[in-house]
């Protein structure tokens, strides 16, 4: 028996017992006649105390120890002289009679305890003694219990959890493949699957009509921040099912989670938000709800006072800072600068303190009247700060949803432990990229416009909304899903929109528009981002710290070094030459 408990058990009532504990040194103390030894596993911390004037031998090897050494020790747990109450087991000590080495540790290149002293590259290179320390255990034990949570509920309904292939053919969501060559079939090559999309389809097609996987997506985006190559989702598909339906089930699931998991109950249905109104009142498609603070455009009653900015511009209009007035000009400038950033890319802001007399950074060209009438529309008091921005409709609202986000940050109106889950619907069907001028699926191709806007396709494809969805929460998306088209004719003219021919629409979707023609049964469904739904849950925002072997924001995994060249025989084999 290695061990009889573990490192975060022993309690006062285990005073007097003989124990055996293993574990890893994080730190050792040694004093003159005495050495405190901090043991760790992954259940907690327990102290050890060695006595030269009790077991001289013992002593003398507990000297010896360093960090990160692996030892096993027998002894008797005793009340500690002064109690730790920052740890579970701070009442008590092992006063260690046998020590045995299992194993030496070199010294480890940072400190492996809750606050490290080493860099995200160092850690990253040493993943697995980073994942030592005790913010990761939890984090990666928060994982565990969530995907806990969504096997029991969703098994609970019926749905099954079955496996689809990761070696498949491109399905175009949005992103590249990554792509793997085959030996047996030089020249050709599978693809990573971006999500099991077309698969969990043709589980409808064939009659499991609820099904779920806990499964690993790739996509070879361009990286930006905090964005993983390979990630995980919670992939779900219905059929014989509405969009209520959906909404509804996965309302329950998302319920269920936050109850066994944090323990916060979300009383009532979760609010819903159309795609305008949440671009409309809150420049982004996922709105934080947990503060207000929401977008009004007042461009009819801004424009036409001589200020040229705004005449010029497509929208006028702003946001209210609640108590804001007493911001500095100093801080005020900050948010200027913010908004004039390149990824913003606004020219400036415009502001109006809400004091007796009201005050504007564009007094010169409108009087106390007009600024007044603006207080009014945007519902600001006295003490408030608006501030406005004048752009192309679409650029404006995202710039004031950025900058709502940015003051929501500053001024406390996020806490992670509020959870305001949202869903976003009747999100456009498609969206026109403007360099190609080509119309692209915003969800996915196999998405279904809604019934009624179905004869907008041939006449005016831009206002037809899809019987899509996003769940939304704390202003990240968690989850997003669709009704899927399930008749060949339909998916084949989607196709055509999207300017596939016929042949390139054969060739890479043949097999779902067959299926199609077996008697498919009208479904739907939804994927979960686990890994940042994991994080949320955690109140972080960095999902990395919620996987246990994530790739750096290069794409890069550092502690195995891949991406990697390989070697020109392993070339050769695949059919690939190498330049
Ligand atoms: N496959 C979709 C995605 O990965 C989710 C869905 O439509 O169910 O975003």
């Amino acid at each position: 028996m290695y061990r009889s408990h573990n490192c975060g058990e022993l309690r006062s009532k285990h005073i007097g017992n003989e124990v055996v504990l293993a574990g890893w040194i994080q730190r050792s103390r040694v004093m003159s006649g005495q050495i405190f030894v901090d043991l760790r596993d992954r259940y907690g911390i327990t102290q050890l105390s060695f006595f030269e004037a009790e077991n001289a031998d013992t002593f003398a090897q507990a000297k010896k120890l360093g960090r990160e050494f692996v030892i096993q020790v027998t002894g008797k747990v005793v009340e500690r002289q002064s109690k730790n109450s920052n740890l579970p087991t701070g009442d008590i000590e092992v006063v260690v009679s046998k020590l045995t080495l299992l194993n030496a540790s070199k010294t480890p290149p940072f400190t492996i305890e809750t606050d490290t002293d080493g860099g995200e590259e160092l850690r990253m290179t040493h993943r697995y003694l980073d994942l030592r320390r005790q913010p990761l255990q939890s984090a990666l034990k928060l994982r565990h219990q969530v995907s806990m949570a969504v096997r029991k509920y969703l098994s609970e309904q019926d749905f099954l959890e079955i496996e689809t292939p990761y070696l498949i053919k491109s399905t175009p969501e949005g992103a590249r493949d990554f792509v793997v060559p085959s030996r047996m079939h030089q020249g050709h090559f599978y693809a990573l699957p971006q999500s099991p999309q077309t698969f969990k389809q043709l589980l409808m097609v064939s009659g499991y009509d609820k099904y779920f996987q806990i499964v690993r997506c790739f996509r070879d985006e361009d990286l930006r921040a905090d964005r993983q190559p390979e990630f995980t989702q919670i992939d779900c598909e219905m059929a014989f099912v509405e969009q209520e339906d959906i909404l509804n089930t996965f309302e329950g699931l998302t319920k269920h989670i936050l109850k066994t998991v944090v323990n916060v109950d979300i009383k009532g249905d979760f609010p819903r938000m159309s795609y305008e109104e949440a671009m409309t009142k809150y420049g982004i498609d996922k709105p934080d709800i947990r503060f207000g603070m929401t977008l009004t455009e007042i461009t009819e009653l801004a424009q036409n006072k001589g200020f040229q900015v705004f005449d010029q511009a497509e929208y006028v209009g702003g946001i209210v800072v609640e108590g804001g007035a007493e911001m500095s000009r100093k801080e005020i400038d900050k948010l200027i600068d913010y908004v004039k950033r390149p990824q913003i890319g606004v020219k400036g802001l415009v502001w109006v303190k809400c004091n007796d007399p009201i005050k504007s950074s564009v007094d010169k060209f409108f009087d106390a009247e007009q600024l007044n009438a603006w207080k009014s529309t945007m519902n600001a008091n006295d003490g408030d700060l608006i501030l406005i921005i004048a752009d192309e409709t679409d650029r404006a609202r995202k710039a004031l949803g950025e900058l709502r986000l940015y003051l929501g940050n500053e001024r406390g109106l996020r806490n992670p432990q509020d959870f305001a889950p949202l869903w976003v619907v009747d999100f456009p069907l498609l969206e026109k990229d403007e360099e190609s001028e080509r119309w692209h699926a915003m969800h996915h191709p196999f998405t279904s416009p809604k019934p009624e806007d179905v004869a907008l396709l041939k006449t005016d494809p831009g206002k037809v909304r899809a019987n899509a969805y996003d769940l939304v929460l704390n202003g990240n998306e968690i989850g997003g899903g669709s009704i899927r088209i399930h008749n060949r004719e339909l998916q084949s003219t989607m196709f055509d929109l999207l300017g596939f021919s016929k042949e390139e629409a054969e060739a890479q979707f043949g097999f779902l528009m067959n299926a199609f023609e077996y008697g498919a049964p009208p479904h739907g469904g939804i994927a979960f981002g686990f890994d940042r739904l994991v994080a949320i849950l955690g109140g972080q925002e960095n999902i990395r710290n919620f996987i246990a072997f994530p790739k750096n924001n290069a794409g890069r995994d550092l502690m195995i070094d891949a991406p990697a060249v390989i070697d020109d025989a392993q070339m050769t084999e695949l059919g690939i030459t190498s330049t």
